[in-house]
């Protein structure tokens, strides 16, 4: 299948979990997770119809901004881990910042958002599994970040996001989704200020997109399904 395939492929099964449980399929935004492609890659994917771009490293999202890679796509977003001494380089680039996971990284997006005199919008990362290995927040530090988000004048807090171990099996991570879930319900309603914006669930990956969507997200990153296999991953 070539890459217009696949994208198309993607969109229907996600039209289709949502229909399955009942949500409409415009409901749910597709994030293409560029990591490792080429600028003519990503050119590619935004010709045959993928409108989101997610990047995970910064040295790659800077040089494919610099190529103009990205060019009419609608949103790039950042979903790598984020080091506070890199924030300069993202913050005001990038449509929405997925992965703050700290107070430290937090602040120094916020610092460095007013600096250039806009609102950065954030989703918070959720370790929803506790794993030593991954970023993110524990479910317990969430509402005390979600706090210092709304503390923060120029950033805005969008929702949650969520890296849950591979999906072994179909259904494998289901019931993480489902605690992301109720954390992003119990979230919104603390936060009553800041509601209308609240609108982004981040969960699902190639293995299990469709699952996220039973259990509502809103956004899915998706890689492989896109663009294929990648070769294995360089030590940074
Ligand atoms: C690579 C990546 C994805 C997509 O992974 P696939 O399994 O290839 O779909 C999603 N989210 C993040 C943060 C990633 O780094």
């Amino acid at each position: 299948m070539d890459l217009a395939s696949r994208i198309q492929t993607v969109k229907d099964n996600i039209a289709a979990a949502a229909a399955a449980a009942g949500r409409r399929p415009e409901e749910i935004t597709l994030c293409g997770a560029t990591k490792v492609q080429s600028d003519d890659t990503i050119r590619a994917a935004i010709a045959a119809g993928l409108t989101v771009c997610g990047e995970n490293r910064v040295q790659e999202l800077t040089a494919h901004l610099a190529a103009g890679a990205y060019d009419g796509a609608r949103e790039v977003h950042f979903i790598g881990h984020l080091q506070t001494n890199k924030v300069r380089q993202v913050v005001g680039r990038v449509a929405l910042i997925q992965s703050v996971d700290s107070p430290h990284l937090l602040q120094a997006v916020d610092r460095q958002a007013d600096k250039l005199g806009l609102i950065q919008d954030i989703l918070l990362e959720v370790n929803i599994a506790g794993e030593d290995s991954k970023g993110g927040c524990s479910p317990r530090e969430l509402y005390g970040l979600a706090q210092l988000a709304l503390q923060s004048p120029h950033v805005r807090l969008r929702g949650l996001m969520a890296i849950p171990p591979i999906s072994s099996a179909p259904g494998a991570n289901r019931g993480y989704f489902a605690e992301m879930r109720q954390l992003f319900i119990d979230i919104r309603e603390k936060m009553l200020d800041n509601q209308g914006v609240m609108d982004c669930l981040s969960m699902g990956m190639s293995a299990d997109y469709e699952d996220a969507v039973a259990e509502g997200a809103t956004l899915v990153r998706v890689g492989t399904a896109l663009f294929g296999p990648r070769p294995p991953a360089v030590p940074r």
